[in-house]
């Protein structure tokens, strides 16, 4: 435990100068009130399907509206939070919004799904399978409109862990995803026994396909891979036309990014559901 904490330190000295860490580490004190407040708002931002041209999911993306430095993105806490065992808050926070959500949704929008991204420590906590149940019955939201997005190194950093929570949300209807797929490295026979239903590739696998043969071969592989695997292909990072088309010829299931949208608060999406 010891060592683990000088670790945590090392980290934060390694994470730049004395006042970003002092800023960090105001942040991370104030996660929870933050969470009692409702300024960790759930913003979302779309996928496309290709076949259909038709919104079938969201994602949920966390946004701190904090009261003295305005919106902090998530890259400013959530790596601290996971490391500090402080992530569930924020976890728990985005659930709440999101089952809400759904509930509301069921009657006006019943095929759109909501994902929500969670961390190796989530997924390891046994308890979270029957929490999540509780919260969608609380919030009459169908859990098989819920999705969680796990990293790809998360899954396979703890893989003995992570099994029975993932076959217990499977079992109530959740439907799992591997975030940034690419970027960690997947045991392929394990890859196949994951109760998953979905692959987002990295980013950086899309913008480095546009324009480069060799990129987007491998980009197409790792489609192919995924299909085989029975697996709903999405690529995230979508910015420039090129890149859709490309996607397109290599029959890539749903796309995300910036070109499609960008993340927005509920609000604004829902207005703009409302014009669709
Ligand atoms: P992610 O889950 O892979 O989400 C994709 C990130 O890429 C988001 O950044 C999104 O805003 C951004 N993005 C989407 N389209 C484009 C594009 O076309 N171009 C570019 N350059 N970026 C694009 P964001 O919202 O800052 O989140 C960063 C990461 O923080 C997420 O990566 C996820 O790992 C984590 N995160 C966000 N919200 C939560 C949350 O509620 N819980 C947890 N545990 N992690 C979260
Ligand atoms: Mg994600
Ligand atoms: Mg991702
Ligand atoms: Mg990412």
């Amino acid at each position: 435990a010891e060592a683990k904490r000088q670790q945590q330190v090392w980290r934060w000295h390694a994470a730049g100068d004395v006042s970003a860490r002092a800023r960090q580490l105001g942040l991370l004190s104030g996660l929870e009130s933050a969470a009692d407040s409702a300024q960790l708002e759930m913003w979302l931002q779309p996928k496309l399907e290709l076949a259909s041209g038709q919104m079938r999911s969201v994602e949920a993306l966390v946004r701190w509206r904090h009261p003295d430095w305005g919106y902090v993105a998530p890259s400013e806490f959530i790596p601290f939070a996971e490391q500090t065992g402080h992530i569930g808050i924020v976890t728990h926070a985005m659930l709440e919004q999101a089952l809400s959500t759904l509930g509301r949704w069921k009657l006006t929008h019943p095929l759109l799904s909501i994902a929500v991204n969670v961390s190796t420590l989530d997924i390891r906590d046994t308890a979270l399978p029957t929490r999540i149940a509780g919260m969608a019955a609380r919030h009459g939201a169908p859990l098989d409109m819920l999705k969680l997005e796990i990293t790809e190194s998360g899954l396979m950093s703890h893989a003995d862990a992570v099994m029975p929570v993932l076959r217990a949300l499977c079992e109530l209807g959740v439907k799992l995803s591997i975030d940034d797929f690419g970027t960690g490295y997947s045991s392929l026979s394990y890859l196949h026994r994951l109760p998953v239903s979905e692959l987002k590739i990295d980013r950086s696998f899309v913008t480095q396909a546009d324009g480069a043969p060799e990129a987007a071969a491998l980009l197409g592989t790792i489609i192919e891979l995924g299909h085989s695997l029975q697996l709903r292909v999405v690529a995230e990072g979508v910015e420039r036309p090129e890149e859709h088309s490309l996607l397109q010829r290599l029959r890539c299931d749903e796309i995300q990014g910036y070109l499609i949208a960008k993340p927005m608060p509920l609000v604004d999406f829902e207005r703009r559901l409302a014009a669709m």
